[in-house]
Order: structure tokens, then sequence, then C-alpha cells
């Protein structure tokens, strides 16, 4: 049997700055990075990208800086540590189970907020299985609504193991929903096979929640990748991340929930970027980030903009940013009410 284009796609990823034409000095400085953040870029993001482009939008988001370097932020932002009931399994949220089913990524986002895991001395995580899935659904007593895969990119696991890690999730009373979070439709589109898709459309409701950051990421071949989850009758939302110089303009944001939406996907949230060690110079200020997005809301369609929200550290909860959320903001973040309408400090 030949093997799947994308296989061959991601033995041909770019590993360092040698294959990208850059000054010496450039090339240096990434390799300085490399040495604790690796890098890799899969072929469809090397041809969407300029790397020469220091304002690229895409080679800010795949390329090492030396930014990365600067101390700040924590390993583990969302305190997700505390939180494996199984090996793999994740539990933050009562009706939820985060399952990490994949420790490696087609492109290594220098905004990832699992760089614990990838950074050359990160120790990766353990992976579930489906008996730990089971487990976990077990231990949780019926009280879990929505089991998600996630990773590292879960599409790197083979139809077959999805099938199986899917099954064990599906085959527990009281679980309503599976959810997929990945990436690979920006990254490594044709992983969206036919053989792929006639197996997860045999688990709907299955919600397919992508991560686009930019317009320019969307383009012929994301867009197939996504046309063909669609036409599988798998709903496919959009989750971005609020990123420094890459996405923080009315302008990017219109032109990616305009280019998300021609592609039949709702642009679901924008995340104020988690504090991860080594992503730091991505964080837009809160401030800034309230005020994008309501005025993206007054100004235009409402199937354009996403809710705007912040991962809170532990339970603390997927908290909406609206003006009305932020009790005052101070010097170094915002008082802001928590999901249980507490009041909670978020650094930013
Ligand atoms: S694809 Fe996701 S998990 Fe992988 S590096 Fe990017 S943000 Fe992190």
């Amino acid at each position: 049997m030949s093997r799947p284009a994308w296989k061959t796609e991601l033995a041909s990823c770019i590993t360092g700055p040698e294959a990208l034409d850059l000054s010496p000095r450039r090339e240096q400085a990434m390799n300085r990075v490399i040495q604790r953040y690796p890098m890799r870029v899969p072929p469809q993001l090397a041809r969407l990208m300029d790397a020469s482009d220091p304002l690229c939008p895409i080679a800010r988001q795949v390329l090492p800086h030396p930014d990365e370097l600067r101390s700040g932020g924590q390993a583990d932002p969302l305190d997700e540590e505390n939180f494996f009931i199984a090996p793999g399994v994740i539990r933050r949220f009562d009706d939820r189970l985060l399952v990490l089913v994949c420790n490696t990524c087609p492109v290594l986002c220098r905004h990832c907020n699992r760089k614990r895991y990838w950074k050359s001395d990160g120790k990766p995580p353990a992976l579930a299985t489906p008996k730990d899935i089971a487990e976990a659904l077990k231990k949780s007593a019926g009280r879990i609504k929505e089991v998600i895969l996630s990773g590292g990119e879960p599409l790197l696991r083979s139809d077959a193991d999805l099938n199986r890690l899917l099954m064990a999730a599906r085959g527990h009373a009281g679980v309503e929903l599976l959810r997929i979070h990945s990436r690979a439709p920006v990254s490594l589109p044709n992983r969206i096979t036919p053989g792929l898709v006639r197996m997860l459309r045999r688990h709907r409701p299955l919600w397919f929640v992508t991560h686009f950051n930019h317009a320019k990421e969307i383009d012929k071949q994301a867009s197939h990748a996504l046309e063909r989850l669609q036409t599988a009758g798998i709903p496919v939302l959009n989750q971005a991340v609020l990123l420094k110089g890459i996405n923080d303009s009315l302008k990017a944001l219109e032109d990616l929930g305009r280019a998300l939406l021609t592609a039949g996907v709702k642009p679901h949230t924008l995340f104020q970027l988690d504090r991860a060690e080594g992503t730091l110079h991505f964080q837009v200020p809160l401030k800034k980030a309230v005020a994008l997005v309501a005025k993206l809301r007054a100004r235009r369609s409402g199937l354009l903009t996403p809710h705007l929200l912040a991962d809170l550290p532990g339970r603390g909860g997927k908290v909406p940013i609206t003006p009305s959320a932020i009790e005052t903001f101070v010097e170094n973040g915002a008082w802001i009410k928590g999901s249980d309408g507490k009041r909670v400090f978020y650094r930013c």
C-alpha cells in the first residue's frame, strides 16, 4: 500500500533555519532558541509563510524568536498537571474530560500553552489509552457529558487508534458529545482524508474545533479539508488565540472571521494568551483585547465575532471577557467576575 500523502508531508517538515535562506545573524539567533524550544514547520505552512518578512503572521507563529528566551510565565499556566484523573486524562471541569492522545504536532507553534511538553528538556505527558478513558469516565460517576480529544495533534494518531479512543468515550452512558481539538486543517490539511472523515462521521454528534489564527492560513487546501468535514455532517468551530503582531487589529480579526465564515466555519472563541513560559511576547493587554472585540461586535455581523475568553488556572473556568465582566483594571492585570460570579484576579 502506498504511503498516505500526509505522512510524506510530515516527513518533510523544516526543523532548522538552514532551509530558509535567512541572514547568518538571524540563523544564529534562531538556533539559540531551538536549543530550548525546537522548531517544526510543515510544508503547508512553509508554502504560505514569508520567512524573510518579520511581519508575516504565519512566520511569526512558527519561526523561533529570541523573545521566547525572556523570563516570565509559567510552565503549566492552567495548572493542568494537578487535574489528571488517569494517564493522559485531565478533568478541570465538572462535565468535561480533556484527553491527551498524542504528544507531537506537525507544527510547533511558538505561542503553544503546552510548550512544557515539547521543549528540549520537557517531559512529554503519558497518553491516554481507551482503557484509561473508560476508567476516568467510570470514576467520574456519570457526570461527564463531553469528551475532548486533544494533544499535541490528535490527528497524528491512525484512524484505527482514533476510532478506538472515540469508541471508549462513546461507549459510556451519559457522554453526549465528542470533540476533537485539532490544528491539522492549518498545518496538515491532507490529513483530513475521506477515510478519516468516514470514521469520524460514525461518532456523531462530534464537533471539530480547529485553530486558525490568521486569514492567511486559510488557503485552498485548508478550505478543502474543512469542506470534507462539513460535507460529512461534522460541524467545525474555530478557536483562535489573540496574538500580538499577528491578529491584534480590527482588520486582522475581521479578515479571519470572514475567511472562516466563507469556509463554513464559525469563529467561536478568541482566547487571551495563557501565560506560558516562552510565549509572553505574544500577549495583548486585556484592555486592548476587550476594546477590539467590542468594536468588531459593534461594526460587523454577530456571526463574524468570536467570544473573547480567558482560561483561568485550575477550576477557575473559561470566563467570557465582556466590558461588564471586568470590575477594574490594575497595573498588572484586572479584577474580573469568575464563572461562579466570584471576583478573581486575572494577570495579563
Ligand atoms: S498544534 Fe497545538 S499543541 Fe501543537 S504546538 Fe501548536 S498549539 Fe501546541
